[in-house]
């Protein structure tokens, strides 16, 4: 055979995992190469881990909350090596999972770091290897700017591994990562503080969602300062600002890759680089960095190449979550976006207590708004900053991909009393 694999993937993660599986299912002989563990940045320092501390976060406030219904708890002592240990734990079981499903589908693991020598040859621990297609699956990094004493600073990489919890932090950023882990540290009980450059954070979210969560994370006792500007850090900082792709061991300039400014990879609409049998998906390709998109590009490129398909992504929804407390959930567009877009929408807005919330004395309030085109009726975006959100969202997101109309919203029967029924009971 002229090539040692038919398909070579470089990076086990959310994408690489996925394009190697069902390409070795479709019949293809696959290795994938990674040089850290499988599973990649959502499994071990990222979705996984970040959520199992949210819900460790929210264990203080719970427990102080039950008190109106009755509940008396002493003696809550929080201990961070356990959290930190079964949270190790667990990400070790799911690396094991992730080795056997592919051994299982016959992809053969290559460990170490890949570099291109050719177009169709990698090197790995000075080895070559050679393959008639190639996919770039090595995900993105955190970026840190420059700026004096930032050996102090951490990236989320560290702050999955502290050693002890610190009494105090600052977190520098205003995307996903600093409003996630702000009220993860200030659920775990340390004085937080989130410095943010520009007027308000959460830029791209919809402005009264990202409002609202200001004043929600204020009522927790996080410290919010906007139109901040770190000068010099003294002590342990948390830099949550962006993350780039993670290109740097590939050697692309021996195969002349085309890439952007921000070194993200160029591709078309079937992931294909510039080089025909050369192909890239996930965050490594720019865009949104969620994981369900990496996995499903992955499984694209996988179907295109072996089972002989010519698929492209069929959506242009991208449902998403951000894990703080509480979480905001959004589908479609954002009003700002839908006011540009289209010629007339109507803007369907809620702001409530929860039930739960009228025993416990929390002031906790949930927003959800709903964006309708008053041409076609249909719902073109949705948005929700409150209890369980993501769960919620997910579900009206396949309500929107099938081109749900507010008529099918208003005409779904409620299931009372939940949080959710408030979307099909908007008028
Ligand atoms: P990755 O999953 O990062 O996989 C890339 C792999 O390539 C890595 O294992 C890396 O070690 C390997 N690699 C890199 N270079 C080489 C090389 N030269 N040779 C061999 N191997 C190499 N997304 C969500 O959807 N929901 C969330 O809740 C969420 N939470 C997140 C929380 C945090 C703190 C972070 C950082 C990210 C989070 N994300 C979340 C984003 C999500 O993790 C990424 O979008 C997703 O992992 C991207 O998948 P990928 O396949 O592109 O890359
Ligand atoms: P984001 O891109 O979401 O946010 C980066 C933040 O840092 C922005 O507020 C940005 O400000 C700010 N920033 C950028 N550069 C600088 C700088 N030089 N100085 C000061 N501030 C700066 O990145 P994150 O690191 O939060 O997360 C990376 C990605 O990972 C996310 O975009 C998301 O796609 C993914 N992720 C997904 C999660 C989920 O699905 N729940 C959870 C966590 C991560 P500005 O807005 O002004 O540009």
């Amino acid at each position: 055979m002229k090539y040692d694999f038919d398909f070579i993937v470089i990076g086990a993660g959310s994408g690489g995992v996925r394009a190697s599986r069902i390409a070795a299912k479709h019949g293809a002989r696959v290795a994938v190469i990674e040089n850290s563990d499988l599973g990649g940045t959502c499994v071990n320092l990222g979705c996984i881990p970040k959520k199992l501390f949210a819900y460790a976060s929210q264990y203080h406030e719970t427990q102080k909350e039950a008190a109106g219904y009755g509940w008396q708890f002493s003696d809550a002592q929080f201990n961070w090596h356990t959290l930190r240990e079964n949270k190790n734990k667990d990400i070790h079981r799911l690396n094991k999972i992730y080795e056997k499903l592919l051994l299982d589908n016959n992809v053969t693991i290559i460990k170490g770091s890949a570099a291109f020598v050719d177009p169709h040859t990698i090197s790995v621990n000075e080895k070559n290897y050679s393959a008639q297609y190639i996919l770039i699956a090595t995900g993105s990094k955190a970026f840190i700017p420059d700026v004096s004493g930032k050996e102090y600073a951490i990236t989320s990489d560290q702050a999955f591994h502290l050693p002890e919890l610190p009494k105090t932090i600052t977190i520098v950023g205003g995307g996903y990562i600093a409003v996630e882990f702000a009220t993860i540290f200030n659920g775990l009980g340390i004085d937080t503080t989130l410095s943010y450059r520009n007027d308000l954070f959460l830029r791209g979210f919809d402005l009264s969602v990202r409002k609202f969560v200001a004043e929600e994370l204020t009522k927790k006792g996080i410290r919010l300062l906007f139109n901040d500007h770190v000068e010099r850090i003294d002590k342990l900082t948390l830099f949550a600002t962006g993350r780039q792709p993670n290109i740097q061991d590939l050697k692309l300039e021996n195969i002349n890759l085309n890439l952007r400014d921000d070194h993200s990879i160029i591709v078309n609409k079937t992931y294909q680089t510039h080089i025909d049998h050369i192909y890239a998906v996930g965050d490594v390709i720019g865009g949104p960095q969620l994981t369900p998109l990496a996995i499903a590009q992955g499984h694209i490129v996988a179907d295109n190449l072996f089972a002989g398909t010519k698929r492209t992504l069929n959506s242009t929804l991208i449902p998403t979550a951000v894990f703080c407390e509480p979480n905001i959930a959004t589908v479609g567009l954002t009003e700002e976006q839908a006011r540009e877009q289209f010629d007339d929408v109507l803007v369907y807005n809620s702001t409530f207590r929860a039930l739960k919330h009228t025993l416990t004395g929390s002031d906790e309030k949930t927003f959800m708004k709903l964006i309708e085109d008053k041409k076609t009726g249909k719902i073109i975006g949705l948005h929700m900053v409150g209890s369980h959100a993501g769960e919620i969202i997910q579900g009206f997101a396949t309500a929107m991909q099938a081109g749900a109309t507010k008529t099918d919203f208003d005409n779904t029967l409620a299931i009372h009393p939940t949080i959710a029924e408030e979307f099909v009971l908007m008028r």
